[in-house]
């Protein structure tokens, strides 16, 4: 069976492609992996940061929360000072200038509750002050009795922005006076730089309305400034938080808070979102170049295996050509192992195939020497186109020269006419699932010769599915054996003939004494006519009717002759459709003297219905003849029984069942087997070939006979003929 070619696959991927696909394949995935891991850890990092400068945030506004109490409690010692309970201004004047230098502020001013300026360090004491009104610290006071911190306002003396930190001046548990240090927003720096935070981290403390107090940078510029909308928002709603924004001088920064809960004010981080995201950016560009090199590498690689996997494969291409076309291969030094030891199987399997085509070639030699002494002719014939192909013997057989072209009509041609249908016949039916066929066939004769007979045995082989594909056979010349076969056929027929002519000789008396009944019937019938002729008055009526006699009687013996001519005749009857009971019955009347002669009688049984069979009448009565002298004979001898033989006739399925039943000695054990062989015999003057020839004549009308002794004593013997199809 030839397994199917490949199916050619335009677009089938080379090795290259497919080892570029399975780099791609694994780095990817692997790349994905990282990029969702490194993003992962950078929020987590970004958390951490955060937390961190919260917590940072946290410390700058506790600090400056400590330095405003700081100062307040200085405020509170110095407002106890007994210059200012006794009215000496100009004393306390002193002590609070000397005050100013140690709290870093700006100036100590002394407000009464109006809002009008007592005094200020700023200026000499003595000279004019301005009303400043009741500004919003000092109403806190006033209306809380406790120290407070004011929101950056505008220094009324110098324009600049500032803040104040006071403390109420308490008379007799009333207040009279606020005592205030101003500071610049510079005074609050020393508690940015303390942090110690990354330079360019942007870092300021702002105002209950989201006014820088002091920033780390450029504070000139933006002390006093209000941060944008989002941010003041967002410092209203929690104590504590981050969010993404624009510092004053439009930097993107991430900025985190904390909010005094004494002051109200709010220590602001802000982180440049570049800094932020510089170590994802870079980590990911990293890991971008990383993942490309890795594929660069690996797709480099895989081109150059690739191509030398492929290079291994298609050098192996025409060495397995060179397999196929019988040829030992020379196989190259490959790149990898396994190509090699591919390389030595296709070697290998090309010895291998070397050894095996000697084999076959030794076997076909054999093949065609058996084949020629056996003068068998060897033919196949493929049944897809018809190719015929055939042994010089065969050739010769059929009078074809070695390079004559060979085809069916030139075979069919040197059939003889008469066989040709049959043989084309079977040939078709090789086409139509017939698996093998056997026949004989003549070839029509040389000029003046005889016809040669073949005899032809085929074989078919089938594909797959079953469907006929080549049909291989042998032809023999089987003319000599053909002719022995006629040759004994012609034999046999002697012999039946002589058989015949002998079972004649043992009837001739009882036929005499048959023949002698009707011959004496006709001579009383013909004398008593005379007498009744010679009468005055013949009764003619009563004449005619003795000539009807007559010529009844000379019927039956015209009857007779023709019977035994017919036995006794060389030719054997054509077949013809005849009434198995009429066969019995004209068997018992031919044999009926012969039978009262040794003092026996057969009983007919014939059934109740006609069976109608195709056979030879004259060679089936010799049968039953032959099996009733046979019954005779074993009845003859003693113990003598009732003497009664019984022809039965009955149906058997679909044949007529002939049956000779007698009450003889019966058939000795040991003979059983052996009465249808030819020559034996129990009998002093048997022959031993009636049984013998019985059986040739039963098969040749594809019937059958066989023995049995009975259970009761004697023999019985059938025969057993199939009825003939319905006319
Ligand atoms: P032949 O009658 O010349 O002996 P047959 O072939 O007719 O040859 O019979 C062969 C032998 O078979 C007989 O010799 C006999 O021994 C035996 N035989 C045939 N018919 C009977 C029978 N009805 N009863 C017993 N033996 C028989």
């Amino acid at each position: 069976m030839t397994p199917a070619p490949v199916p050619p696959r335009p677009h089938a991927p080379g090795v290259r492609a497919s080892l570029a696909l399975l780099v791609l394949a694994c780095v990817l995935p692997v790349a994905l992996v990282a990029v969702v891991v490194i993003v992962n850890f950078y929020h987590r990092e970004r958390a951490q940061l955060i937390d961190s400068t919260v917590a940072r945030a946290h410390a700058i506004i506790a600090a400056t929360d400590r330095d405003i109490a700081a100062t307040q409690l200085a405020l509170q010692i110095l407002s106890g000072s007994t210059l200012l309970r006794d009215g000496d201004l100009a004393g306390f004047h002193q002590r609070a200038a000397g005050l100013v230098g140690q709290l870093g502020a700006d100036s100590i001013v002394l407000l009464d509750t109006d809002g009008t300026l007592l005094l200020s360090t700023r200026s000499p004491y003595g000279a004019p002050l301005a009303r400043l009104g009741r500004a919003p610290l000092l109403q806190r006071i006033l209306a809380s009795g406790r120290p407070g911190v004011s929101d950056m306002f505008t220094g009324p003396l110098n324009g600049k922005p500032i803040f104040s930190v006071g403390v109420p001046v308490r008379r007799d548990g009333v207040i009279v006076m606020t005592l205030n240090a101003i500071y610049t927003p510079e005074r609050l720096l020393h508690v940015l730089s303390e942090q110690k935070l990354p330079a360019h981290w942007r870092v300021s403390v702002l105002d209950t309305g989201g006014r820088v107090v002091t920033r780390s940078h450029e504070l000139a510029t933006y002390a006093g400034r209000q941060v944008g909308p989002a941010l003041r928002r967002q410092l209203g709603t929690a104590s504590e938080a981050g969010m993404d924004t624009r510092t004053l001088e439009g930097q993107d920064v991430y900025v985190v808070y904390s909010r005094s809960p004494r002051t109200g004010w709010s220590a602001v981080l802000g982180i440049p979102r570049a800094e932020l995201t510089a170590r994802l950016a870079g980590t990911l560009a990293w890991l971008v170049s990383a993942a490309a090199a890795a594929l660069a590498a690996g797709l480099g690689l895989a081109w150059l295996l690739g191509g030398r996997i492929a290079r291994s494969v298609q050098a192996l291409v025409a060495p397995a050509r060179a397999v196929g076309a019988g040829g030992i291969p020379a196989i190259p030094p490959l790149h990898f192992r396994e190509a090699n030891e591919l390389g030595n199987a296709l070697r290998e399997a090309a010895l291998g195939m070397q050894r095996a085509r000697a084999g076959m070639r030794e076997s076909e030699q054999q093949l065609a020497l058996a084949a020629n002494a056996a003068h068998l002719g060897i033919w196949t014939r493929e049944l897809r186109g018809d190719a015929l192909w055939a042994s010089d013997q065969w050739r010769a057989l059929f009078g074809f020269d070695s390079s004559q072209p060979l085809t069916l009509d030139a075979l069919l041609a040197r059939v003889h006419p008469d066989d040709r249908a049959a043989v084309q016949r079977t040939l078709q039916g090789t086409l139509h699932g017939a698996p093998r066929y056997d026949m004989e066939y003549r070839l029509l004769p040389p000029a003046g010769g005889a016809p040669r007979w073949i005899g032809s045995h085929g074989s078919v082989e089938f594909d797959e599915q079953g469907r006929p594909l080549r049909v291989r056979g042998v032809s023999l010349d089987i003319t000599a054996h053909k002719q022995a076969e006629l040759d004994l056929l012609q034999k046999q027929k002697e012999v039946t003939h002589l058989a015949r002519v002998a079972m004649l000789g043992e009837l001739s008396g009882a036929l005499a004494h048959e023949l002698n009944q009707p011959l004496t019937a006709i001579l009383s019938n013909a004398q008593a006519a005379r007498r009744f002729l010679a009468q005055p008055e013949p009764d003619l009526a009563e004449v005619a009717e003795i000539l009807i006699d007559i010529v009844a009687e000379d019927k039956r013996a015209g009857d007779i002759i023709q019977r035994l001519r017919r036995l006794f005749g060389k030719q054997d009857m054509p077949r013809q459709r005849l009434d198995a009971r009429e066969l019995a019955d004209g068997v018992i009347r031919l044999m009926r003297n012969d039978l009262i002669q040794h003092g026996l009688s057969v009983r007919a049984e014939p059934g109740d219905e006609p069976l109608a069979i195709q056979a030879d009448p004259v060679q089936l009565q010799q049968v039953l003849i032959n099996l009733l002298m046979n019954a005779c004979d074993a009845q003859a001898a003693p113990p003598a029984s009732d003497g009664v033989i019984v022809l039965r006739c009955a149906r058997d399925g679909d044949a007529a069942l002939f049956s000779v039943i007698d009450h003889g000695a019966g058939i000795a054990p040991e003979l059983l087997p052996r009465i249808f062989d030819p020559f034996t015999t129990t009998k002093a003057r048997g022959m031993g070939l009636g049984l013998s020839i019985c059986r040739s004549i039963a098969a040749a009308h594809h019937g059958t006979l066989w023995a049995h002794n009975n259970p009761d004593g004697g023999a019985s013997f059938h025969l057993r003929l199939p009825l003939a199809d319905a006319p």
